[in-house]
């Protein structure tokens, strides 16, 4: 597999910025939040569809995903004008499988779990001689991702440590990435849930892991390391670690309340990290990547109650 590059992350955004405007970079709790829960389909991923789709030849696309990457495939398809099937583990979040709908894409459900949908879109591509799209293992998506830190170094040059969520560990990567070229001094953080600890169990033990996959966070909901991001996140990565959903959640709250900033679980991942370590992070300056919003109204209810 092809590894990305600095300057593939610099073409990706020349051709993400004719489609995506820059997404904020604010101050809040102490520390600067790197807004993509703005994003046109609520989350980061869509700078990985769109840079992918922006150079690929194909008859047709078939993703899988519990929502965001799925979002971001069917945006992009919409926008190159290519047909995108995507498969979801049965009962999806709503929110997420009616934007895929409402996008174009077909929507197959198949699978109890992200692992098993990601069975099934392999025998689709197959069957239907779709290009499969990985979550992660494509250097063109996690170029695109890159443009994100790209943005954040040039809105903040100076930032001590950057805290990024982790499910196929593809941001993390692209984090990776564009701090060794532009920050090398800063830290990036990796964070995944603890009832899924797949990816921080791999880049632990230098090799792909299976793990349960337990965690209400889906953007963090993965079964298995990913080759291509861990194979950056061996080399770059400072640090990687694991909170509890029930400290994710209770950060969705602190977001909701003290950054009047609506995210997703997943989004809500780094600052459960910061809040998790004070004594770490005192005088640094310090970045938590906002990664998406698409929280459904059951999560959101739950949310408020809780807190
Ligand atoms: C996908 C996703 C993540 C995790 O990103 P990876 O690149 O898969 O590690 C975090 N937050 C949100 C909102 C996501 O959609």
């Amino acid at each position: 597999m092809r590894i990305p590059t600095f300057p593939d992350v610099l073409r990706a955004n020349n051709t993400l910025r004719r489609y995506l405007a820059p997404t904020p970079l604010r101050s809040a709790l102490g520390v600067f939040i790197k807004h993509e829960n703005v994003q046109p389909t609520g989350a980061f991923k869509v700078r990985g569809g769109l840079n992918l789709l922006a150079g690929l030849k194909a008859q047709g696309i078939v993703g899988y995903s519990t929502g965001n990457h799925a979002q971001s495939l069917a945006y992009a398809a919409a926008i190159f004008d290519v047909p995108c099937v995507i498969v979801m583990p049965v009962n999806p979040n709503p929110t997420k499988a009616n934007a895929v709908r409402s996008l174009g894409a077909e929507l197959v459900e198949a699978g109890a779990n992200f692992d098993e949908a990601r069975q099934h879109a392999v025998d689709l591509a197959k069957e239907r001689g779709l290009r499969l799209v990985s979550a992660a293992d494509e250097p063109d998506i996690i170029a695109g991702v890159a443009t994100a830190y790209l943005e954040l170094f040039q809105q903040q040059p100076d930032i001590d440590t950057v805290i990024v969520p982790a499910g196929s560990g593809s941001g993390a990567a692209a984090a990776c990435l564009v701090a060794a070229a532009v920050a090398p001094t800063c830290e990036i953080i990796a964070v995944q849930s603890a009832q899924s600890p797949a990816a921080h169990d791999s880049w632990r033990a230098e090799e792909i892991v299976d793990r349960p996959n337990k965690t209400v966070a889906e953007g963090l909901a993965t079964g298995s390391g990913f080759e291509l991001p861990q194979h950056i996140l061996r080399r770059h990565l400072t640090d990687f670690v694991l909170v509890d959903d029930a400290a994710i959640r209770h950060a969705q709250w602190v977001m909701l309340r003290d950054a009047q900033t609506l995210a997703e679980s997943a989004g809500a991942a780094p600052l459960a990290a910061y809040l998790a370590e004070p004594d770490r992070f005192r005088d640094k300056k310090v970045a938590l990547v906002c990664t998406g919003a698409n929280a459904s109204e059951a999560e959101i209810r739950d949310t408020v109650y809780r807190g």
